[in-house]
């Protein structure tokens, strides 16, 4: 498989405690992962992992790949997003 990445922009994703920001591997590649405490939440965000809605004030994650950036950010139930991962085959 072709998991070719250019080197990391490691500048930016350093996480830092206001942000709540981290950067995970993932098999599809790297991600950016913001946690969110829901308070500032004012709508219902659909999650891709359970396709059900996230209502608001409820904590939960921001994600988006770290090479193509925060345009592409999914909002997604914490429990999800870390069964995303689980779901997957090991290599
Ligand atoms: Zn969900």
């Amino acid at each position: 498989m072709g998991r070719r990445r250019p080197a990391r922009p490691k500048s930016n994703g350093t996480p830092g405690p206001r942000l709540n920001e981290t950067v995970e591997e993932h098999p599809d590649g790297d991600y950016v992962v913001r946690r969110l405490t829901g308070s500032s939440s004012t709508k219902p965000y659909r999650c891709p992992g359970c396709d059900h809605l996230i209502q608001p004030a409820t904590p939960h994650v921001v994600t988006w790949p770290v090479d193509r950036g925060a345009d592409d950010r999914r909002h997604w139930h914490t429990v999800c997003w870390q069964a995303r991962d689980r779901r997957r085959p090991r290599r």
